[in-house]
């Protein structure tokens, strides 16, 4: 193993910022139940109010309107619990509506909301997306009826970190009468998100995403869209998320997202620049690879690669061997040899599927990391073409 170690996997999670672990330790001495009426829970009360406020001011939403909850995963579910509730209700003004709509490219956490929803009776339509993993927006249109209850569209994407056009999928739905989430946990800290200038009614976001800690996260639920608790318990957040607060979490969730507000412009500038300079530098030193994605509306910091002939969990694992971090899909599918089902979504084919990277970049990734990686993956790639089956 070397001793070097490069971290380019910022989309599976991120370290903490400094400067949120260093608020985190210090608020490792605040302890009170935040639901109690005494000095010590009304601090911890506050303090989560404060977070709260933070996080509004990232999001452009109301601190009011938000809920947290446990993270990305849970809050999706909590959403698409809600779909099925009011399909079942069939109550003013969802009567009729009873479809679903989201993408094939969904996190699995909502791919198996949607299936689960289907397995309950519901009509559900997974929506193609394009090469370069635009949604199809014809198809789209089409799909949209006055029998919608609910559309559901990731505002970046885990894998390749195509950017959707969410105000215009937000605005046809509203068209339509549907309720709209969208699953931000990618883009939340990497892109502008305002959840009120897009119209949306819910928005996930997840803090391990932005350099905040793990297990903690918060949904958007616009003032009036209908909420649903998947768990059953005590009256935190108004009834919608039961369960003591997670105060430490929320206090670094609130730290995370005041340093993603404050540093959004230097975030994409820097993690664009070298995204930029290891893009260039691997078409330049390795033939044949396919950069997935779109060119313009993507995540600054993620870079998408296929190295047809050579297979993603060996180079994975070659890269680990130098030090090397990144991943060949979404973390949770790594385990499965299953090729990515966003890259099949996306035409990718089973070879270049099979042979994709992803290089996630993030605020502690340096020049040096880059050149490192361009030293290193070329002899990997030639090394396991010559020795592979598979044919370029
Ligand atoms: N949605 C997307 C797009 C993600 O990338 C992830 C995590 O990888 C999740 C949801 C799940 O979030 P969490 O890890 O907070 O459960």
């Amino acid at each position: 193993m070397a001793d070097k170690k490069v971290y380019m996997d910022y989309n599976a999670t991120t370290p903490l910022r400094e400067e949120v672990r260093d608020a985190m330790v210090r608020d490792l001495e605040i302890y009170g139940n935040a639901s109690s009426m005494h000095s010590s829970g009304r601090l911890a009360r506050s303090r989560i109010e404060e977070a709260r406020s933070s996080l509004g001011a990232l999001l452009g939403a109301p601190p009011g309107d938000l809920v947290f909850g446990s993270g990305g995963t849970e809050l999706n579910n909590t959403v698409f619990h809600t779909m099925r509730r009011l399909a079942s209700e069939q109550r003013p003004p969802f009567q009729g509506r009873s479809e679903i709509i989201t993408t094939a490219i969904e996190h699995p956490c909502v791919l198996n909301s949607a299936e689960y929803s289907r397995n309950q009776g519901l009509k559900v339509h997974l929506l193609p997306v394009d090469s370069a993993g635009k949604i199809d927006m014809e198809v789209y249109r089409r799909t949209l009826s006055d029998k919608t209850l609910f559309v559901s569209v990731m505002a970046a994407n885990n894998e390749i970190g195509t950017i959707q056009n969410m105000k215009e999928i937000t605005a046809l739905a509203k068209e339509a009468g549907a309720l709209v989430h969208s699953d931000g946990v990618q883009a939340v800290g990497k892109i502008p998100i305002n959840v009120e200038d897009l119209g949306l009614d819910y928005l996930t976001m997840s803090a391990h995403k932005i350099y905040g800690p793990k297990g903690i996260g918060a949904l958007y639920v616009k003032k009036g869209a209908p909420l649903y608790p998947l768990l059953e318990g005590g009256h935190q957040e108004k009834g919608l998320r039961a369960g003591t607060y997670n105060t430490l979490g929320i206090l670094g969730l609130g730290k995370a997202a005041e340093l993603a507000l404050s540093c959004l412009g230097e975030y994409q500038e820097r993690t664009g620049a070298l995204k930029a300079y290891l893009r260039e530098g691997l078409l330049e030193r390795i033939p044949n690879i396919t950069i997935n994605g779109h060119q313009e509306d993507c995540l600054p910091n993620t870079l998408n690669v296929s190295f047809p002939g050579a297979e993603g969990e060996s180079i994975l694992l070659s890269m680990d061997m130098a030090g090397i971090e990144v991943s060949t899909g979404s973390a949770c599918a790594s385990g499965s040899l299953d090729p990515s089902h966003v890259l099949m979504a996306i035409g990718a084919g089973p070879s270049l599927a099979h042979g994709s990277i992803r290089f996630s970049l993030g605020w502690y990734s340096t020049r040096e990391d880059a050149d490192y990686v361009l030293e290193q993956l070329p002899p990997i790639i030639s090394r396991l073409r010559a020795m592979s089956t598979l044919g370029e």
